[in-house]
């Protein structure tokens, strides 16, 4: 839920630059208010609707429902079953998915058909917060699954390492009664020597948490950490960023999507992955009913996001 609502204030101003953002509107509320935004090209963005990455988050969801297994293909044939072009994906993940109908013995190819290495775009890691729910008590189960749901669209390392990284934070959430930044930091970090001993660089991620680290102890501000950081659309940029914005303001939900969303860049990423965070650390009562109520979604109303996040606590709870 907490995904779900960073995705549709970040949907607003996806793409834009903090000044721009700055002079549109000066809160979450605000944002939430507006009916539409125009769009650069066909119609009108209507506010209160998610994008891709909540779009393919309930489908990851629907896919640990249903196939205990975790086959990546599978997961493949449930995105591309509920692609809506509209929902702004991706160009890569678009061309994956409207591939896949004709090419299904083919899916694990149509993954590097467009970055011969597979993709580092931020659209697996952005959609992994159910698998952190699900198996927040085994780390080592968690990243695996993390794996398997990136490789239908992001098979590049970097992608995998990102998802991992995502899986774990919002792992670590759900099982802290309180909060120390160690205990979110430690295991991302044991996450990649996994990697690295693969012989993968994991740089760019060990680099962001030095900085994360550093940027924590000074109480360095979220804004300020996103020129260190990054908020585009790559996973070694967007996940370290959403990672930061909830590190920072642990003990308000409404605050981290407020930063995510004002510094700019992939906002409805970034705010959607620092929501994720955030709500499974601070619960979905922590959610202001007045944001709830501005999700204009027909199959996933905000009851009907809750009723599968209690079949997924059903399913997998023993
Ligand atoms: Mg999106």
């Amino acid at each position: 839920m907490g995904a779900a609502i960073g995705d549709i204030v970040g949907a607003a101003v996806e793409a834009e630059s903090p000044e721009y953002i700055a002079s549109k509107f000066h809160s979450v509320d605000e944002i939430l208010a507006t009916e539409s935004i125009p769009e650069f090209a066909g119609p009108s963005w209507r506010v209160g609707r998610f994008t891709d990455d909540t779009q393919m988050m309930l489908g990851v969801a629907e896919w640990l429902l249903e196939d205990h297994s975790h086959s990546p293909e599978k997961l493949l044939e449930r995105f591309a079953n509920t692609f809506e072009p509209w929902r702004r994906y991706g160009s890569g993940t678009e061309a994956i998915l409207r591939q896949f109908p004709d090419h299904r013995d083919q899916w694990q190819a149509l993954s590097t058909a467009m970055f011969p290495y597979g993709s580092y775009g931020n659209g697996s890691a952005m959609r992994v917060a159910p698998i952190g729910l699900v198996f927040a008590n085994d780390m080592k189960k968690a990243a695996e699954v993390a794996i398997a749901s990136s490789r239908p669209t992001h098979s590049h390392p970097l992608a995998y390492q990102g998802a991992v990284l995502q899986t774990i934070a919002v792992a670590t959430a759900a099982t802290s009664a309180e909060f120390l930044s160690q205990n979110f930091i430690s295991p991302m970090r044991t996450a990649l020597t996994r990697f690295s001993d693969l012989l993968q660089d994991t740089s760019p991620f060990v680099q962001a948490l030095d900085a994360i680290e550093n940027g924590l102890g000074k109480a360095t501000s979220c804004r300020e950490m996103s020129s260190i950081l990054g908020t585009g659309v790559t996973a070694q940029e967007a996940v370290p960023m959403a990672i930061y914005c909830f590190l920072r303001h642990p003990e308000s939900f409404e605050q981290v999507i407020h930063e995510a969303v004002f510094i700019g860049g992939d906002t409805d990423t970034v705010a959607c992955m620092a929501g994720a965070i955030s709500g499974a650390f601070l619960g979905v009562d922590v959610i202001p009913p007045r944001s709830l109520s501005q999700i204009k979604e027909e199959r996933y109303s905000a009851s009907a996001i809750r009723n599968l996040a209690d079949d997924l606590f059903d399913e997998y709870a023993d």
